[in-house]
């Protein structure tokens, strides 16, 4: 399909307006797919980033993986951007979970919960650029990029923002998905709770001797957890070893500094010291990242015109590897909810209709962060009567099968009403 643009048209005062049904402010991950999920349904929508494309799709923009749970592959298939990184996405089969070094720990096998893998590792920079291919494909959404909102107003039938490049956007509806700093939350008044954690996660990728067969591990250490999440094997030649992992290594932040600065031989001495030997020989494949670690929690997922999306709404630490899941069950329910709208001939900026979204959300929202939040506190200290009592939790929950059902299930995004993209289904 031919892109058809948006339409022009001379507002107030002569000044050139671009009207459109939704305004994406944060082309990130969430707000990207956002805007390809309405796409579909015929919605104009523009996605206004401050970064420029070129920074964001270069190799050193953002180490990371995304560990990306089954109902994350199924939405990202319906948005038919899964074809574009399946190759590069390795399969989690089995999750590991132990206390520092203790000899117990809990495994979870997917095999206890179906078919498909418990979900997939992708880098970051694969989905990104997944996620724009797919984007351009979109005929009803535009790009503005490197584009900051300069004034953002919000009345009762309409937004309207100025862009620093001098356009003027109007829509029915903002969304907020311009990521934990977010400003747009600001505009509108919004207010966050934010708790540091006092720790750092630090991003590497590694190459080892042993193949991982698909199994991701998490050990917990008193200055924070230590994952390993498999990746797909590496091109030859790179580094001695095909198989790869990526490490999200979360540390006290006065630490992590002085872990940064090791040198190669250093730093890999003390990786391997956390790996305990499980992959063999291994080395760091290109370069480190760091992250300080803080829980956000916007007081509400909407306002005036407003919805708010992924870390705009809610920030968490990685220990679980959530963040972007929860995100992209937002953009699953707000798409629903305003398509549905729309078909009805209902303004998909009303209050009604965005009290839906945030109805539909808020309980897996406070879940998610509460059970996160949760699990920092429990195993990020060395305090003798907890550390016992989580080494008997660990083994007790092992062999609960349908209490580890549930959190896999949990885990997964497999529980509650859940949006037809999360099903795999277009909205
Ligand atoms: C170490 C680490 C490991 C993680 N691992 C996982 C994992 O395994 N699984 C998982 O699900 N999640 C994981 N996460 C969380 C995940 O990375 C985030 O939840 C996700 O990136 C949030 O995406 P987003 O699009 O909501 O926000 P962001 O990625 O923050 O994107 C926000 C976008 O808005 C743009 N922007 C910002 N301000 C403005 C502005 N004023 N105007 C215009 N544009 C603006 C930015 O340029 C950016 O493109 C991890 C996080 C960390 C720190």
């Amino acid at each position: 399909m031919k892109k058809s643009g948006v339409k022009i048209e001379t507002g107030p005062k002569n000044r050139r307006e671009t009207t459109l049904d939704l305004l994406v402010i944060g082309g990130g991950f969430s707000g990207l797919a956002l805007a390809i999920a309405v796409n579909r349904a015929g919605l104009k929508t523009a996605v206004v980033d401050h970064a420029a494309p070129r920074e964001v799709l270069s190799a050193g923009f953002d180490g990371r993986t995304c560990a990306l749970a089954d109902t994350s592959v199924r939405i990202l298939e319906a948005l038919d951007v899964w074809p574009c990184m399946a190759a590069a996405a390795s399969p989690i089969n089995d999750i590991r979970v132990t206390d520092g070094h203790s000899p117990l720990f809990l495994h979870y096998d997917h095999r206890e919960v179906g078919d498909r893998p418990f979900g997939h590792v992708v880098e970051n920079l694969i989905i990104r650029r997944a996620l724009y291919h797919q984007l351009e494909q979109c005929c009803h959404a535009t790009r503005e990029a490197p584009a900051s909102v300069e004034s953002l107003h919000f009345s009762k039938d309409s937004v309207m923002a100025r862009l620093d490049n001098g356009r003027y956007l109007r829509a029915a509806l903002a969304v907020a998905a311009d990521g934990r700093r977010s400003q747009t939350r600001q505009s509108a008044g919004i207010h966050v709770s934010e708790n540091t954690y006092a720790q750092t996660s630090i991003v590497c990728t590694i190459a080892h001797e042993r193949p991982h067969r698909g199994v991701a591990f998490e050990r917990f250490y008193p200055t924070g957890p230590f994952a390993v999440l498999p990746m797909v094997d590496g091109s030859s030649g790179v580094a001695s070893w095909p198989h790869r992992s990526s490490i999200v290594w979360s540390e006290c932040s006065n630490l992590a500094p002085r872990l940064l600065a090791l040198d190669d031989v250093e730093f890999t001495a003390e990786l391997g010291h956390r790996l305990g030997g499980t992959l063999g020989s291994l080395e760091v494949v290109g370069g480190r990242w760091s992250y300080p670690l803080s829980l956000l929690r916007a007081e509400n997922l909407t306002g005036t015109r407003l919805a708010l999306v992924g870390d705009a709404a809610h920030g968490i630490h990685p220990i679980a590897g959530q963040g972007l899941n929860l995100g992209l069950r937002d953009v699953a329910a707000l798409a629903e909810v305003i398509v549905e709208a729309r078909e009805q001939g209902r303004d998909i900026g009303s209050g009604e209709v965005l009290e839906c979204y945030a109805r539909w959300r808020r309980f897996d929202v406070m879940t998610m962060t509460a059970v996160t939040d949760g699990l920092v506190r429990l195993f990020s200290n060395d305090v003798t009567p907890l550390r016992l009592a989580r080494e008997i939790g660990l083994t007790a929950v092992n062999q609960m099968v349908p209490l580890k059902r549930f959190f896999m299930r949990h885990a997964m995004g497999m529980v509650g009403d859940l949006p037809k993209l999360m099903r795999g289904q277009a909205v």
